[in-house]
């Protein structure tokens, strides 16, 4: 196991809000140079067996994948999890929960669009949706681009349905403590994912990384589509300091939405330990 791997360990597929099908992330992970794969989908393992699938057909290691969603002092963060068996139970039951209420929140979504004139976008958001229990936020924006609203799903998110804005509904999601454990429960590893998106003080940042590893974190993203180089100074930083080991993931959705393809990456930083290597044993 080489520290510089063309690891891709963080993407999305029609099972949660990516455009591909497991089916067609694989042979383009594989034509862009990935070494090692893995699909993560947003609160949902039923993408995995189809990804190892086309992972082997492809000839591409691959690690299972998922991207658990969590409410945290109020902010939601995400926490990745690699390497698990995806046939664990309470893995299994513990993501259903955190998918529930997805239904909900869109049609609360929908209600409060149509109030600032914007009608029927429940219904527009479903033609983009491929798992009938993973609506997100993501298919909102496509549709709000389909009818013109706004140019691109980037401003959708910024004008309509972040906190503040007309159409977001905050959401309680798994704790912290409870999307770790179902995690390493099931024989995997669990990672912070690209933690320069959220917007922490530094107090709050701290907290998440400290409660992170009391209850079995082990990794956190450094590179990663959102993350500079500012970032992965940063955050290898974090990974001395708090003793975690270092992953890498493209956060690809789309290939007209995602600016970073599937392994189009930086090498990890020198001075961190990858993920992969404890993991060598869990490869497909
Ligand atoms: P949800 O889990 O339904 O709240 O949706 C969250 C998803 O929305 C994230 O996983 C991203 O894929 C997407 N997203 C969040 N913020 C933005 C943004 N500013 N621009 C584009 N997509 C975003
Ligand atoms: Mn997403
Ligand atoms: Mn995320
Ligand atoms: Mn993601």
């Amino acid at each position: 196991m080489t520290h510089i791997l063309n690891a891709d360990l963080h993407c999305h597929s029609v099972v949660s809000d990516g455009t591909l099908t497991p089916e067609e992330l694989a042979p383009r992970a594989k034509a862009n140079g990935v070494a090692l794969w893995s699909l993560t989908d947003h609160d949902e393992i039923g993408g995995q067996e189809r990804a190892i699938a086309a992972a082997r057909q492809a000839g591409l290691p691959y690690l299972t994948g998922v991207e658990v969603s969590v409410t945290f002092v109020n902010a939601t963060v995400h926490i990745i999890g690699l390497g698990f068996d995806h046939t664990d139970p309470a893995l299994v039951e513990g993501l259903r929960q955190t998918r529930g209420g997805r239904e909900q929140r869109a049609r609360a979504m929908s209600d409060d669009l149509a109030r600032v004139g914007i009608p029927g976008v429940y219904e527009g958001a479903l033609k983009y949706v491929g798992n009938p229990e993973l609506i997100s936020r993501s298919h909102f924006a496509r549709y709000l681009v389909e009818i013109g609203v706004c140019k691109e799903t980037n401003e959708v998110f910024r004008k309509y349905i972040t906190e503040g804005k007309p159409g977001f509904v905050a959401h309680r999601w798994a704790t912290l403590r409870n999307a770790v454990r179902w995690i390493t429960g099931a024989g995997g590893l669990a990672v912070i994912a690209h933690p320069g998106r959220y917007n922490l003080t530094a107090n709050e940042e701290y907290a998440l990384f400290t409660e992170f590893k009391a209850h079995g974190g082990q990794g956190v993203e450094v590179v990663t589509g959102a993350h500079g180089q500012a970032d992965y100074v940063k955050y290898a930083g974090f990974c001395s300091e708090f003793d975690l080991l270092a992953s890498r993931g493209s956060d690809f959705h789309s290939p007209t939405e995602s600016h970073t393809d599937l392994g189009k990456l930086p090498n990890l930083p020198g001075s961190v330990t990858p993920v992969w290597e404890p993991l060598a044993a869990r490869f497909h």
